[in-house]
């Protein structure tokens, strides 16, 4: 930690001695007076919001390190205090959060590396075909129920653009992303195995859906007529789907 500024290294309790050396002159008390409001200000210096954020954004993976340890590690909670009081860390104190941040993301890309290189292989090639179909015949948001679950393409503008969710109901359980699945918290490894194994013959596994269910794999309607239960599937939701 910093310092006590200067003027508190004197020992200003023992060399005042009021009314006695200087007999009343005055001096003394101001001289108090000035030592007792630096000591406030000290007490009381707060950084501003705008000294804290220029440092913030001067040092952004610097400050998000500190912000995010700080409720487990004292010297993180130091850290953000002494910045919440003079805006700045000192060149020691800066050096070692930069030295701990760089280690924890170093840590954190180690891990989703080893996160993706054990995502389990997911072909979507077929979903991705049938998507394009649909969207070809006007259809915004495809869906694909499959099994228990739902499948449906990222948005072109969203940051996973290219990729399709999978969830169960509301569950998001997961994306397949360059040929990979990469699971959710929620996502069982069952759940995995039994996703990719849908994935991989959407068209089956819709006709599947719709035999077991009694509703259309695509649209979710029930399936009334003949020919739809016949198939296991809307026949106009098919030809969409390229089927
Ligand atoms: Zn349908």
């Amino acid at each position: 930690m910093r310092g006590l500024p200067p003027a508190l290294m004197v020992d200003w309790t023992e060399s005042y001695q009021p009314h006695a050396s200087h007999g009343g002159h005055g001096d003394d008390d101001s001289t108090l007076e000035k030592t007792m409001a630096y000591y406030r200000n000290y007490q009381q210096r707060r950084a501003s919001p705008e000294e804290i954020g220029a440092w913030a954004q001067m040092f952004p993976a610097e400050y998000a390190w500190m912000v995010a340890e700080a409720p487990r590690f004292e010297f993180a909670a130091a850290m953000v205090q002494a910045l919440h009081q003079w805006g700045k860390l000192t060149e020691k104190q800066f050096a070692t959060v930069a030295r701990l941040a760089a280690g924890a993301a170093e840590r954190k890309a180690a891990w989703l590396a080893k996160k993706a290189e054990e995502a389990p292989a997911c072909e979507v090639a077929a979903i991705e075909t049938a998507f394009g179909k649909a969207k070809d015949a006007g259809i915004k948001w495809p869906k694909l129920r499959l099994g228990a679950f739902t499948f449906s393409p990222a948005g072109e503008r969203s940051a996973n653009a290219g990729a399709v969710y999978v969830k169960r109901g509301d569950v998001y359980l997961g994306k397949v992303l360059q040929g990979r699945f990469q699971k959710s918290r929620d996502c069982t490894t069952e759940d995995a195995v039994e996703i990719v194994d849908l994935a991989a013959d959407p068209a089956t596994a819709a006709v599947a859906y719709g035999k077991q269910f009694g509703k259309c794999a695509v649209c979710a309607r029930v399936l009334s007529d003949a020919e739809s239960v016949a198939r296991g599937i809307g026949p106009v939701c098919a030809e969409r789907y390229g089927w």
